[in-house]
Parts: C-alpha cells; sequence; structure tokens
C-alpha cells in the first residue's frame, strides 16, 4: 500500500520535505495541511507586496502546477488542532481527521507580542504572513505616521516598505542598535545611517510602554507612549519584536520540546515515523557548533528535504544550517552568518577592513583555521565564496586577508577549493 505522508506547514519546510519525499518516493500520498489560503510564497517577500513592488504571483515559491505535478493534496485555510501518536491521526480544526504513515512539523514561527498595554487596539498588526502585508496594506491610504516596534530584520523590512508608502516612521528598539542580531557594532551603524537618510527616526534604548487610543473613533490607536516619556502619534502600529517557535501541537502531542522541537540529525523528533523542521525546531548550527534556533529560510528548507528523504526510507543526515542574513533595505546590501561576537579568549581570531567613505564593511572571524562568521556590507559579490568556505569547513587562515580584499574571487582560491566551488552560491535555496 502506498504510503501516506501528512506535512503541516505549507512553506520552506513543507515544501522542501515534499520535494525530499518525492526524490525517494513517486507513489506515496502526500497531504500537506496549511491554515494559511494561500499556495507556498516566499515569507521574506511580503514586504515587496506591502510596498506595491509584487503579488501573489511573483511570491510564489513554487510553479503555480507543483501541487498538481507533484501528486500533492494541498489543504489550505485549515489548521491542524491534534496530532495522535498513538493512533497515528492528525485532526483538523474543521474536524477532518486525517491518517499518517509518517508526519512532518513544519508549522513555523509565531510573532511573539509583549503584554504591553493597548496592544489590542485597532490599528496594530504584527508582520510574518501574507494576510498582515494585506491588512497593513489595505490601511495606508488613510495613514500617515507608523511606529513599527523592532529594529531586527523584519522591523526594518516593514519600515522600509511604510517609507516607501511615504509615511513618516519611527523604528523603536530596545537595544542600543538596530539589526543588534544580524550585525556587529560598525555594521549596524552602517546600516542605521542609510535608514535614517531615507527619512526614518531610529529611536534606540527605549521601547514602547503603552498605546494610546482615541475614544471616538473604536480605540483606534493615536500614539505611543515610550518608556522615556515621550509620545510619538502614529495611526498604525506593527510590533516585529521577533518571531517564537511554534510547538504548541507539538507539545500538546506529547513531543520533546525545548526552545524549538527537538530533532536529531535526521530530523526526527522522539517519535517514531514523527519529523520537524524550519523555525518551529532546534537543530545544529554548524557555526557556532551549538543545537539552537537558526530560523532562515534556506534551514528550513534543507531541513525539510532532509527530514523528507527520512521519511520515505531513505537515511539522509542534516549538515547543520547556522544564522545567515542577506539583505537589501534602504539601498544598502547587506550579507553576515555565523558567530558575529566571538567571545574574548577562546580562540577566535577577528579580521575586518573599514572603509567608511565608500560605505564598505567586511569582517570575518576565524576560530583556527575555518571561519566561524562573516559580515559584508556594501559590496556583497565575495560573501557567497566566503559562505561557501565557511559551511564546508575549508582551512581558509592562509588565504583569509584576500577574502576582504575587492579583487578578490574564485581565481584567488588555492586550486583544490577552487574547482568544488565552482557552483557554489550563498545560501543555494533562497525563496
Ligand atoms: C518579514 C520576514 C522577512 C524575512 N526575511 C528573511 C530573509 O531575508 N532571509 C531568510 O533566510 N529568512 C527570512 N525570513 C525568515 C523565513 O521566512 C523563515 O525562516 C521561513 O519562512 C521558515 O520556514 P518554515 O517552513 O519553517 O515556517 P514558516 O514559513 O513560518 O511556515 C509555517 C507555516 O505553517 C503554518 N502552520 C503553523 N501551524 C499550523 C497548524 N497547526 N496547522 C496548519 N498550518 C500551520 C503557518 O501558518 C505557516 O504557513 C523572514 C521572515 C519574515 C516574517
Amino acid at each position: 500500500m502506498a504510503r501516506r505522508y501528512v506535512i503541516v506547514g505549507n512553506s520552506a519546510g513543507g515544501v522542501g520535505a515534499a520535494e525530499g519525499i518525492r526524490q525517494v518516493d513517486r507513489e506515496g500520498q502526500i497531504t500537506i495541511v496549511s491554515d494559511e489560503p494561500y499556495p507556498a510564497y516566499s515569507r521574506p517577500m511580503i514586504s515587496k507586496y506591502l510596498a506595491g513592488e509584487a503579488d501573489l504571483a511573483h511570491m510564489l515559491y513554487r510553479p503555480a502546477d507543483f501541487y498538481a505535478k507533484q501528486g500533492i493534496e494541498l489543504l489550505t485555510g485549515t489548521a491542524a488542532s491534534a496530532l495522535d501518536l498513538q493512533a497515528h491521526t492528525l485532526t483538523l480544526a474543521d474536524g477532518r481527521r486525517l491518517a499518517w504513515d509518517q508526519l512532518l512539523l513544519a508549522t513555523g514561527g509565531t510573532p511573539f507580542v509583549p503584554r504591553t498595554e493597548g496592544l489590542d487596539r485597532e490599528g496594530v498588526f504584527t508582520f510574518t504572513t501574507l494576510d498582515d502585508a494585506k491588512r497593513l496594506a489595505a490601511k495606508l491610504s488613510a495613514a500617515r505616521r507608523a511606529v513599527v516596534i523592532g529594529g531586527g530584520l523584519i522591523g526594518i523590512s516593514v519600515a522600509e516598505a511604510l517609507a516607501k508608502k511615504n509615511l513618516a516612521v519611527s523604528v523603536v528598539e530596545l537595544k542600543d542598535r538596530i539589526l543588534n542580531m544580524v550585525l556587529d557594532e560598525p555594521a549596524s551603524v552602517i546600516a542605521e545611517e542609510a535608514v535614517r537618510r531615507a527619512g526614518v527616526e531610529v529611536l534606540c534604548n527605549t521601547t514602547v510602554a503603552s498605546v494610546v487610543g482615541r475614544p471616538q473613533n473604536g480605540g483606534a490607536v493615536v500614539s505611543v507612549f515610550l518608556d522615556n516619556g515621550r509620545e510619538v502619534p502614529c495611526d498604525l502600529l506593527v510590533v516585529a519584536i521577533g518571531v517564537v517557535p511554534r510547538t504548541d501541537l507539538a507539545k500538546a502531542a506529547g513531543l520533546k520540546v525545548n526552545r524549538g522541537i527537538v530533532v536529531d540529525e535526521h530530523m526526527a523528533t522522539d517519535a517514531p515515523g514523527v519529523y520537524a523542521c524550519g523555525d518551529c525546531v532546534e537543530a545544529y548550527d554548524f557555526a557556532a557548533d551549538v543545537v539552537r534556533p537558526t530560523p532562515v529560510w534556506p534551514n528550513a528548507y534543507l531541513g525539510g528535504r532532509t527530514a523528507g528523504r527520512n521519511m520515505a526510507g531513505d537515511a539522509a543526515v542534516y549538515p547543520g544550517g547556522t544564522a545567515c542574513s542577506s539583505l537589501n533595505y534602504f539601498g544598502l546590501s547587506l550579507v553576515s552568518a555565523g558567530v558575529l561576537l566571538p567571545p574574548a579568549n577562546d580562540g577566535f581570531q577577528v579580521l575586518s577592513r573599514v572603509e567608511p567613505e565608500r560605505g564598505l564593511y567586511r569582517k570575518l572571524v576565524l576560530r583556527g583555521e575555518q571561519l566561524a562568521g562573516l559580515i559584508y556590507v556594501g559590496d556583497i559579490n565575495r560573501a557567497g565564496i566566503a559562505f561557501g568556505l565557511m559551511r564546508e569547513g575549508a582551512a581558509v587562515a592562509g588565504f583569509a586577508e584576500e577574502l576582504l580584499a575587492d579583487g578578490f574571487g574564485l581565481i584567488s582560491l588555492p586550486r583544490e577549493l577552487r574547482q568544488s566551488r565552482l557552483e557554489g552560491k550563498f545560501n543555494g535555496v533562497h525563496p
């Protein structure tokens, strides 16, 4: 009898798993369950949608006929509400019950919303789904000012889109610099200058203490009070503080969950036949050499692909992923990956090159002979080569300075490293 595969989540991880299954098993029944109403789309592009620069057709992660061609049943707009590990069933919120032989949880993340007074008011949004972008887009014509809470990747992406739509935007960041999870201090300074040049106000070292509403307008947001007492007027408030692994289904089923769902190197959970991948798991980070959530698109896809092959009977191993970001906001290109702020006296060496007049900054973090982290700001052309070397654990200490140079290219690599890298591209599995 054909195997029954059920996948919860229809994004990078879910699609990766379906493709992994089909690599091994052409006959099995694959069902993907999604509580979003769309075929898989590029989540990083929702800011382009908000800015009016892309529609769903441009954001599709796979061609529209992908599901039909791969023999995948896609159930959209319905949440999986209960997982029974003994009976091997998955119950959906609409009452349907699916039987499975192998199951994957690719449930992603859920936006973190603090308990700040007034965050339940009309005019307050999160920003992680296409529907979030649609809801915000519908409010743009009547809005003039926006506040974004959070100066991380998601906050900066939504700030750029709102600024492009001619709103006056203020970004409120609790820490002393924006993009502090994906950049070091010099790179954050360059990024902040680019954001300010675009007319966006950046307010660091503070947070929103309360949200004020207008009684005559159903309580919709009109301003926020910062914890330093300043009032910032706004018609829209976007909460972009971060995303936490969405583990409710896994926890309720009794699967082992720490910061994320716990998986082994095959992306298998502690229950037979049940796998997990993507933003909802903690998995091996090869650069930091620890197990932790690394919520980026390429890792979700690769984890899904590994899980899918194993669900179909293969013995694939997840090679590990690391935190990596490739950003292009406010006219500034940035790439960062791996360990960015190495602990002092722990065997790390840092090499850097700074040319403020060119908006250029490059930094490499070495652990012994190998690359453990990198930041490229401005000209990011060589970041792909450096990332490939890092992923493969190549010995780079002998020519690391050259990786920072303008003229560096594949030709600069030692011969034995050059060949294996000729097809190498940063991230390979981009949305
Ligand atoms: C605005 C934004 C910008 C980003 N930019 C970048 C970037 O530039 N580069 C990068 O690498 N990464 C970026 N990311 C992160 C990247 O999008 C994620 O790492 C990636 O989407 C994770 O894929 P996933 O499959 O694990 O989960 P998700 O993409 O979160 O998908 C999970 C899906 O499962 C559904 N789901 C969850 N629970 C259930 C349930 N019980 N029943 C049914 N369906 C369920 C969810 O609704 C969702 O559709 C960005 C994220 C955001 C929000």
